[in-house]
């Protein structure tokens, strides 16, 4: 039973700060990060995967491109190859139990059939028993490229559509169950898109720094650091602060530039760094219903 208002939006327009928790209580819940592209999570989501992992999620990463239009080498095998490899390296740096590669084409999603894609999430959000959801957010303004868009909606719809009887049956006779995801994190990824959830990664800037270095074949800042770094060396220069190796002016250069951002959130809402997110959470629209009985209800 449950009251359906359209109208009660105002608690998602709340801003709430998630802060860190100690004794691992999210221990037995199950997230999913699902992206387009290999740098997507990095970007978008990393500290807050790596939170959340560290206080009792247990994760699984799916890719839903294989990447092929993205990275300096002229061969498309080897840039799938090379990507993949580093979404593998990603999941390890995070500490996700499982990758899966979906595969689908590069830039051509919006060209893909949609009910095959949402019925492979509703397979795995139902064999993974996943709770929680992060991935772009499906109404997104700005968003201009087709594979962040058409992820998004397939996720929205097969995270509620997981938990239906009538769909799949196949699936069920298979073995598995309904399972509905009851929340999702959707990210920020163009200016102008909303959030509501602001999570302080002010001790996860490190393994954030760490997923974004692993994304040298697309990535913002993979090898940027280093390149550079050899740049000013051929004309006789060095930044101090960016040390003496090239992993260490890789991460001074990420912290730097690529999530200067995150450090600026942070800062506006009086932490070291963050991440925003549209946060929905599970329904409490039949609370007013529960209410009702627990106050009215009297012995027969
Ligand atoms: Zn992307």
């Amino acid at each position: 039973m449950s009251i359906y208002d359209p109208f009660s939006v105002s608690r998602r327009d709340e801003l709430v700060i998630e802060r860190p928790q100690a004794n691992r209580p999210h221990q037995g819940k199950v997230l999913a990060a699902i992206q387009a592209h290999a740098d997507d999570i990095p970007l978008f989501c990393a500290g807050t995967v790596a939170k959340l992992l560290q206080e009792g999620y247990t994760g699984y990463l799916i890719q839903t491109t294989n990447d092929e239009k993205c990275g300096p080498t002229r061969s498309l095998g080897e840039t799938i190859l090379a990507n993949e490899r580093e979404v593998d390296d990603l999941a390890r740096v995070l500490g996700f139990q499982q990758v899966f590669h979906l595969g689908y084409r590069n830039h051509r999603m919006d060209g893909d059939s949609a009910l095959e894609l949402r019925c492979r999430l509703i397979l795995l959000f139902r064999l993974l028993r996943v709770d929680t959801v992060f991935t772009f957010n499906p109404w997104g303004h700005n968003e201009e490229n087709p594979d962040h868009w058409v992820t998004a909606r397939a996720v929205e719809a097969a995270c509620w559509m997981a938990g239906m009887d009538k769909d799949y049956p196949e699936q069920l006779a298979a073995g598995l169950q309904p399972h509905a995801v009851r929340e999702k994190y959707y990210w920020v990824a163009r200016a102008g898109q909303p959030y509501n959830r602001v999570v302080d990664i002010g001790a996860q800037v490190e393994p954030k720094i760490a997923a974004i270095r692993v994304n040298k074949t697309q990535g913002p800042g993979g090898s940027t650091g280093s390149r550079l770094k050899a740049e000013l060396a051929a004309r006789g220069l060095r930044l101090p602060e960016w040390g003496d190796d090239d992993e260490t002016a890789d991460r001074e250069y990420i912290r730097r530039f690529v999530i200067a951002p995150n450090f600026k959130l942070g800062q506006e809402h009086g932490l070291r760094c963050a991440e925003p997110f549209y946060y929905l959470g599970p329904s409490d629209d039949d609370r007013a219903v529960r209410d009702y009985l627990a106050e009215h209800a009297v012995p027969l």
